[in-house]
């Protein structure tokens, strides 16, 4: 999942980015409220973790102006205080769930695993699978005709992310906004070299194809060769 990460103080953020980027998920990291709200508008995101104590704009405000704007990226709320009052006005302000400071890593992972699941009508975690080739997103795990394809957790992104859309064409853009933070995928033929890898892998000795380039656009996952 691409995350965006709203948290002011920096050894809590760094925490946290290398925990979920552990996990295989993107993050950027802002600081402010007011830079929450810039990036959140600039790119689609699959999750925000919100702190609620930032400087300039909070992250309750933060919180209301992206739901008063229509973006109903799923939000976990992070709160200095349980209280009844800190966890009712996150929630009255469109969080999706909170997650008390200070808190473990395995708790906040769990939490964004059960928000995954809950905000997609397709179920997260469910077996992925076409022609001969199967996914299984929960246990990381990768065949084809049978036999374990082993990818490293970019290559599996991409190709997860290729699944879930098979069918579609899908822009380098779409694909790389999807597996990379805004940092690292400013280089123009890295999708390319990701998915020569992948073809490599899990296409090259195998009938039919499934990976398909779609000229100048970018690629599509099918049984069927493209037509033009
Ligand atoms: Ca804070």
């Amino acid at each position: 999942m691409r995350i965006l990460l709203v948290e002011d103080e920096p050894k809590i953020s760094a925490y946290v980015k290398r925990g979920l980027e552990e996990s295989g998920h993107a993050v950027d990291a802002v600081y402010t409220g007011r830079d929450a709200l810039d990036w959140a508008a600039a790119a689609v995101y699959d999750l925000i973790i919100l702190d609620i104590l930032l400087p300039q704009v909070d992250g309750l405000t933060v919180c209301r102006e992206l739901r008063a704007g229509r973006n109903r990226t799923p939000v976990l709320m992070l709160t200095a205080r349980d209280t009844v009052d800190d966890r009712v006005s996150g929630l009255d302000a469109g969080a999706d769930d909170y997650l008390v400071k200070p808190f473990a890593m395995k708790e906040l992972l769990a939490r964004v695993r059960a928000l995954a699941r809950r905000v997609n009508e397709a179920p997260k975690f469910a077996m992925l699978a076409l022609a001969d080739l199967m996914l299984d997103p929960s246990a990381h795990r990768v065949t084809r005709a049978g036999k374990v394809i082993q990818l490293p957790a970019k290559e599996f992104s991409i190709l997860e992310y290729l699944l879930r859309n098979a069918g579609r064409v899908l822009t380098r853009t779409m694909i790389a906004e999807h597996v990379w933070n805004y940092d690292s995928y400013n280089q123009s033929n890295v999708v390319d070299v990701y998915i020569r890898n992948l073809r490599r892998k899990m296409d090259d000795l195998f009938e039919p194809k499934l990976i398909h380039t779609i000229c100048n656009v970018g690629y599509r996952l099918s049984v069927e060769a493209d037509e033009n």
